[in-house]
């Protein structure tokens, strides 16, 4: 809880209401929602490192508070398999953001493991001004995106009410596998809606969280890209 409320701290002080990537991973493990191995990287050699500790292949991400959207900008690379690539990427992102905004301020490149591709959820939070936090869930892609096809509830949540969360959506069907891809971890998916639940009602200052995508494995899940927006 500590370490949560400093990340917050930190933020406030600096005058940011987005948490970068690393700290709001940061959060979702203090919660214990699985999130992806990432190292913060502050020079091209320290990610070279980092990319042989975590194991290839990497992906290589912007770490700036004027960045929200990082693949919008150049600021995320994946797929990486060498020393050479992680080097390469690295002065690759630095030069795109340069390009797209000249002074953001950059607080260094995130290197993460590379999450196989795989069934993808989303897992969000959001405060409604009536009801407080509420969570939503869906699948991942078109799903959300073109078919609008996730649920809401109020928080928190019970047990039922996630396991209802999963199996109303339309797509549920697919996550009980599909052609190649294997049955997903229903559970994991479980608990994640319920931490989440109780990370936002325990920190209202949150204001919204996206977690999105989730991969979700036969066994287990990682979250691939985390945003949360304080009040
Ligand atoms: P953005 O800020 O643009 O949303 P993301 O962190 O979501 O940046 O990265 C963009 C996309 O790159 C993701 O939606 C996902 O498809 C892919 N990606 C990012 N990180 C990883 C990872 N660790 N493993 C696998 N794919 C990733
Ligand atoms: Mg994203």
């Amino acid at each position: 809880m500590k370490t949560i409320s400093k990340i917050l701290n930190k933020a406030l002080k600096e005058g940011r209401k987005y948490l970068l990537e690393p700290e709001a991973k940061t959060v979702c493990m203090e919660y214990e929602i699985p999130v992806t191995n990432f190292k913060l990287a502050k020079e091209e050699a320290e990610a070279v490192k980092f990319a042989e500790d975590i194991g290839f292949p990497v992906v290589l991400k912007i770490v700036s508070p004027d960045i929200i959207h990082k693949s919008d900008v150049g600021g995320v690379i994946v797929g990486l398999k060498t020393e050479k690539e992680v080097r390469d990427a690295y002065k690759k992102i630095l030069g795109n953001v340069k390009k797209h905004k000249t002074n953001a301020k950059i607080v260094g490149v995130l290197v993460q493991e590379m999450a196989p591709a795989s069934t993808e959820v989303i897992v969000g939070a959001m405060k409604d001004p009536q009801f407080g936090p509420a969570l939503m869930f869906g699948l991942g892609g078109v799903f959300v995106e073109v078919l609008k096809d996730v649920t809401f509830r109020v928080a928190p949540i019970t047990e039922d009410e996630a396991r209802e969360m999963i199996t109303e959506v339309k797509a549920y069907p697919l996550l009980k596998g599909y052609r190649s891809m294997p049955p997903a971890d229903i559970e994991t998916i479980v608990q994640i809606l319920l931490n989440t639940s109780r990370l936002v009602m325990e920190h209202q200052e949150i204001k919204e969280l996206d977690l999105n995508p989730i991969m979700v494995y036969e066994k287990g899940a990682k979250t691939v890209d985390a945003r949360i927006i304080l009040e």
